[in-house]
């Protein structure tokens, strides 16, 4: 497997070249193009290759993250109150949401709109205490005690995260969020910064592929219903508005983040970690994308 691995990784890392590392958050501009990492989880163990030990922020790839606790903390009616499961086929941080899309609530979760609306569900006597909770499942997903914020990343998004702020602002001109826009986006800020590598990202997927329960431990993390509701939604939104493509050419629910990591879920069988921070237009990183791809034909991962 490491091989395979190996060999992956040494056909696909070329296409870093077409790609750019995120620069809108300033501090993402000083990512390493040249690194590339793959690990991946199954009941052998993990299996890794590259610099799987490269670490970067999560971004979007805590989103399902989020919708998990949300699920967890208020059931699945508040949250289908609050957010759609409707591909929007828009870009991650899209405004241009028609007045019916908004009213009837048609805001996917793994689009900044979403995630920012969910974090106010979390539990927590306030934005602080709902972020550690946050953490705490990311950590206890990633079998990892030591995850943690990474400070830069997180204020530099603070500092120029105005269209999140926008965003947040147009979800309580519409009701619906209620509470104070500056704390709920500066949970948001956090999550997304969340220091991982790919050998985590792997066993967080691993866990949702597991519906639910980390093998390790044999703990249940969250229901079976909670995990196939996210990697339903990981299936036709996971990649942003380059969702369909992906459902074609890899065809494994998977999340990816402007950080560069893929995380890929593979029902039953593997959790799946990418990291290679140039990205396509779409913020999906160019040569991740492609190592997905390459793994799933020659493992026959596709689940269609
Ligand atoms: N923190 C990023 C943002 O909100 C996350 C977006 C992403 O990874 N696509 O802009």
């Amino acid at each position: 497997m490491k091989e395979l691995l190996e060999k992956i990784l040494s056909e696909t890392y070329d296409l870093r070249k077409e790609g750019k590392v995120a620069s809108y958050i300033p501090e993402l501009a000083k990512a390493d193009s040249d690194k590339m990492g793959i690990c991946i989880v199954n009941a052998d163990g993990e299996c890794f290759a590259g610099d799987y030990g490269e670490r970067f922020t999560m971004q979007s790839v805590v989103k399902p993250v989020i919708l998990l606790l949300a699920l967890m903390d208020r059931g699945m009616d508040a949250v289908r109150s609050l957010v759609g499961v409707e591909a929007t086929g828009k870009p991650f941080d899209a405004f241009n949401y028609s007045d019916q899309a908004l009213k009837e609530d048609h805001i996917n979760p793994m689009i900044n709109t979403g995630a920012i609306a969910l974090c106010t569900l979390i539990e927590g006597e306030n934005y602080n205490e709902k972020f550690d909770r946050l953490l705490n499942l990311a950590r206890k997903m990633a079998d990892n005690p030591e995850l943690s914020l990474d400070e830069n990343v997180y204020l530099s998004e603070k500092a120029t995260g105005n269209k999140n702020r926008a965003l947040a602002y147009m979800l309580k001109a519409y009701g619906m969020i209620e509470d104070d826009v500056e704390s709920v986006v500066d949970c948001y800020f956090k999550a997304c910064s969340i220091k991982v590598d790919s050998v985590d990202l792997a066993k967080i997927a691993y866990v949702l592929s597991n519906k639910g329960v980390n093998t390790k431990t044999g703990e249940r993390l969250f229901s079976e219903d909670y995990a196939r509701f996210v990697n339903a939604v990981l299936t036709t939104s996971g990649m942003y508005d380059g969702s369909g493509e992906f459902a074609i050419n890899v065809g494994i629910p998977a999340k990816s983040g402007v950080g560069g990591g893929i995380m890929g879920v593979v029902p039953g069988k593997m959790g799946i970690g990418i990291y290679s921070p140039a990205l396509d237009k779409k913020g999906n990183s160019v040569a991740g994308v492609k190592a997905m791809e390459a793994l799933s034909r020659k493992l026959d991962l596709s689940i269609f």
